[in-house]
C-alpha cells in the first residue's frame, strides 16, 4: 500500500487536491490553520494535525498549498514549521503561488536539514483542482522531478519541468500577468458588446469562433448568464479571488522590475486588481472585473 503523504492548506484548491491524492489510494495527513476548511477531508479519512511540524514529523512527502509568500515562509520556517521536524530525504513540494525568491530561500533552508524542496504552482483553477486536470510548472533539482511527478499526476494532467528551482513560479506569474490582461480585456469588450445593444451569449459565441477567442472568453465567462459551473454564475463565489489575482501581478511587478522589463499592460492590470481590492471586490472572484466595470460607468 502506498505511503501517507502530508497536505497542508486546504481551501479552495488545496481541499479538491488533497481528495485526488486520497482517490489514487495515498493516505492524507493534513493541517491548516482554519480548522473548519478540514472537516470535508477528515470525513475521507484524512489524519488532521496541528502544526506542519507534526505533518513533517509523520510524512515524508509534504504538499503545501497556501496563499502568498509570508504563509509559506511561516508553515516552512515558522516556530511550528515543516523544518522543526523535517525528516531527512523528505521531498517538500510548495504548489502556492509566490516570490520565485521566497521559493529559492526555502530550498535553501530546506537543504541544510537534508531534505529537497521544488516549486510547482498550478494553473487551472478550482475546476480543474476538482477533476484532477491542473497544469503543475515544476521547478528544483531534476533528478527529484520524477518522485514529484508520481504524485503531482495524481492532481493534474501536465506535469511540466521547467529548471531549477523558482522556475516553476517564473512562469506561473507570466501565465496569471497574460490571464488578467485576458480577464479585463474579455469583461470590457462584453460590456461594450452588451452596450452596443448585442446579446451577451451571442457576442461570447462570435468572440469563441473568432480570432478574440481566450480562456476567459470560453471557458470562465465573466458575463453572469453567459455559462454555467463558473463564478459569474454564482455571484462571483468561489474560484480565484481578486486579491489573490492583485498578489501575482505585485510578483509579476516586482520580477519585472528586477530584470527591466516593460510590462505596460500587466501594471495597468495590477491597478485595476488592487483598486477592486480597495473597493469590496476582495473576497469575489477576479472575473467580478466585469461587474466592477460596469459600476464605474456610473449609471
Ligand atoms: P485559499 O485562501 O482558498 O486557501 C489557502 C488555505 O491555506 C486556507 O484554507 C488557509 O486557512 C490556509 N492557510 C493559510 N495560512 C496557513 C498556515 N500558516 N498554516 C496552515 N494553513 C494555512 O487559496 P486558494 O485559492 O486555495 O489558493 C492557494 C494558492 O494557489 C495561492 O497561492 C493561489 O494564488 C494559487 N492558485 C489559486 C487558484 C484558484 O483558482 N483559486 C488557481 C491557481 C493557483
Amino acid at each position: 500500500s502506498k505511503t501517507q503523504v502530508g497536505f497542508i492548506g486546504l481551501g479552495n484548491m488545496g481541499n479538491p487536491m488533497a481528495k485526488n491524492l486520497i482517490k489514487h489510494g495515498y493516505p492524507v495527513i493534513a493541517s491548516d490553520v482554519f480548522p473548519e476548511s478540514c472537516k470535508e477531508l477528515q470525513e475521507l479519512g484524512a489524519q488532521i494535525l496541528d502544526s506542519p511540524a507534526d505533518v513533517a514529523d509523520k510524512a515524508d512527502r509534504i504538499i503545501t498549498m497556501l496563499p502568498s509568500s509570508p504563509n509559506v515562509v511561516d508553515v516552512y520556517t515558522g516556530p511550528n514549521g515543516i523544518l522543526k521536524k523535517v525528516k531527512k530525504g523528505s521531498l517538500l513540494i510548495d504548489s502556492s503561488t509566490i516570490d520565485p525568491a521566497v521559493s529559492k530561500e526555502m530550498a535553501v533552508a530546506a537543504e541544510k536539514l537534508g531534505a529537497v524542496f521544488m516549486d510547482a504552482p498550478v494553473s487551472g483553477g478550482v475546476g480543474a483542482a476538482t477533476s484532477g486536470k491542473l497544469t503543475f510548472m515544476v521547478g528544483g533539482p531534476e533528478e527529484e522531478f520524477n518522485a514529484a511527478k508520481e504524485l503531482l499526476s495524481c492532481m493534474g494532467a501536465n506535469v511540466v519541468y521547467c529548471g531549477q528551482v523558482g522556475t516553476g513560479q517564473a512562469a506561473k506569474i507570466c501565465n496569471n500577468m497574460l490571464l488578467a490582461i485576458g480577464m479585463i480585456g474579455t469583461a470590457e469588450t462584453m460590456n461594450l458588446g452588451i452596450r452596443l445593444g448585442l446579446d451577451p451569449k451571442l457576442l461570447s459565441k462570435i468572440l469563441n469562433m473568432s480570432s478574440g477567442r481566450c480562456w476567459s472568453s470560453d471557458t470562465y465567462n465573466p458575463v453572469p448568464g453567459v455559462m454555467e459551473g463558473v463564478p459569474s454564475a454564482n455571484n462571483y463565489q468561489g474560484g480565484f479571488g481578486t486579491t489573490l489575482m492583485a498578489k501575482d501581478l505585485g510578483l509579476a511587478q516586482n520580477t519585472a522590475t528586477n530584470t527591466k522589463t516593460p510590462v505596460p499592460l500587466g501594471s495597468l492590470a495590477h491597478q485595476i486588481y488592487r483598486m477592486m481590492c480597495a473597493r469590496g471586490y476582495a473576497s469575489k472572484d477576479f472575473s467580478s472585473v466585469f461587474q466592477f466595470l460596469r459600476e464605474e460607468e456610473g449609471q
